[in-house]
């Protein structure tokens, strides 16, 4: 029996046949790096580590390919005087990359830049505007817009009818046919830097958002590809638009599409202005990175988390579990003829959980259930089944990238993830003396809030900002 998945757009389980036997392709949307990552980010993230872990130990050999929305209006709207849009979206890509680090989310096979792909955008658009699904706007404003009525199925990702849907508020309807109408290519303004212009056959200007996943997802994974992931609030606009203009441009795209749920804290979605963002750093603050993980990978991927203070501590307990087992048979096995013999292999009730649409609950409940009868079996002196437990929860907690003594886990010691919080951290600080010498003393206030909730004080000092972990 082969992987089945929940695709949003059949709204169905179904069974998942690769366009090329053996091989995946899959796109994830990466971050637009405007601020710094929360954790419905790092869940994202680890959600198709998750998938891609499964599908490379089902023999998949699978690309993935994770973009970089370094051009966006929120990019452009975080940049400073002192901070060009392209100094703040490297700054952030640094700490997205660092937070996928400590979380043991394996890099990309290819992590490529909107930037660096305007080109392609140019050519879908060009052919949308040629089949007559596009029109350069009427206003002189040099935006170029999808004609969302030329493109009959468009809202099929969502089951929308078009008269039922939110207008664009992407870019001034004046020039629109239809005011759901969205941009695909954003004429300058003058009020946004001259380094975020590029030139076009339609007057300069910068890539729509939805523009860019669309060149980016053919570009490295084909006009046709296996699977598009992405987080639930992507959904609409920004999937049902990639949707539409790369197929109206003649694109297969996506086969499957695959959401992750969302990450609500204390009931509540998580919203700047509420204030009530949990970022990277605070998580990582609170708990070993490998607890952080478990944590945000134990849940079902389409079910919403809800965070709260504590939410890490029976995370925590269950890690020790899995490692004091490990050690145990180790120590117990030592010496015996079952020392090293754990066939490291993985429980066909294991198999079945992850084969169907990544059931990591019922995953993880068979590896608990290992653990505790691979305890009594040392209890029993039983160690053929001592051993033959040890091996299956090795391969197990590898695979779902939870194994506390491999060395992916092993190599990031104390040292290694307090650099990488130490980097957060200090990069939170940042933004926060930024947001005060811009005067915004509220995003000051929050920034040091959400800090002291994770446990970190910061102590303004005439050297600059000192901080320190409490306790
Ligand atoms: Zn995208």
């Amino acid at each position: 029996m082969g992987m089945r998945l929940y695709d949003t757009k059949a709204q169905a389980l179904r069974d998942f046949t690769p366009i090329v036997d053996g091989k995946v392709g899959l796109y994830v949307c990466g971050p637009t790096v405007q601020s710094s990552p929360h954790i419905g980010h790092l869940r994202s993230a680890l959600v198709y580590d998750q998938l891609r872990r499964w599908l490379n130990f089902s023999g998949y050999d699978v690309t993935l390919v994770r973009n970089v929305t370094d051009i966006d209006d929120k990019v452009l709207q975080n940049a400073t005087e002192h901070e060009p849009w392209w100094a703040l979206a490297y700054r952030m890509e640094l700490e997205f990359a660092a937070g996928y680090r400590a979380l043991g989310v394996l890099a990309p096979t290819y992590e490529p830049r909107a930037t660096a792909s305007i080109q392609q955008m140019h050519a879908i658009i060009q052919r949308l505007i040629d089949n007559g699904h596009a029109y350069p706007a009427t206003d002189g404003s040099a935006d170029v817009y999808f004609d969302v009525r030329s493109w009959p199925s468009y809202g099929e990702l969502t089951r929308q009818s078009i008269d039922n849907m939110e207008q664009a508020a992407d870019a001034d309807p004046r020039g629109k046919r239809d005011p759901r109408d969205f941009a695909l290519w954003k004429g300058h303004k003058d009020s946004e830097a001259e380094s975020a212009s590029w030139p076009s056959p339609w007057g300069d200007g910068r890539p729509g958002w939805h523009i860019e996943c669309s060149a980016m997802a053919s570009r490295y994974l084909g006009e046709n590809f296996d699977i598009h992931g992405g987080g639930l609030d992507l959904r609409f606009p920004h999937h049902e638009n990639e949707l539409a203009q790369s197929t109206a441009a003649g694109h297969g795209f996506a086969n499957y599409w695959v959401h992750n749920g969302l990450v609500n804290v204390n009931g509540q979605k998580m919203s700047k202005s509420l204030g009530n963002s949990v970022y990277a750093a605070d998580l990582l603050a609170q708990a070993r990175p490998i607890v952080v993980r478990y944590y945000l990978g134990q849940a079902h991927y389409r079910s919403t988390i809800d965070y709260h203070d504590n939410a890490l501590t029976e995370a925590e307990a269950a890690l020790e579990r899995i490692e004091s087992f490990l050690r145990r048979a180790d120590r117990r096995l030592a010496g015996t003829r079952f020392a090293g013999t754990g066939a490291e292999s993985i429980p066909d009730e294991f198999r079945e959980a992850m084969d169907d649409d990544l059931g990591v609950p019922q995953a993880l409940a068979v590896l608990h259930d290992t653990i505790r009868s691979g305890n009594a079996a040392i209890d029993d002196d039983d160690l053929r089944v001592a051993a033959e437990a040890r091996g299956q929860v090795w391969a197990m907690s590898n695979v779902l990238g939870i194994n506390p003594l491999a060395p992916e886990w092993e190599q990031a010691g104390e040292n290694d993830s307090h650099d990488v919080l130490a980097a957060l951290v200090t990069r939170l600080i940042d933004a926060r003396e930024h947001a005060r010498a811009g005067r915004d003393f509220a995003a000051a206030d929050r920034i040091r809030d959400d800090l002291a909730a994770a446990g970190i004080t910061v102590e303004d000092t005439p050297t600059g900002a000192h901080w320190s972990i409490d306790g």
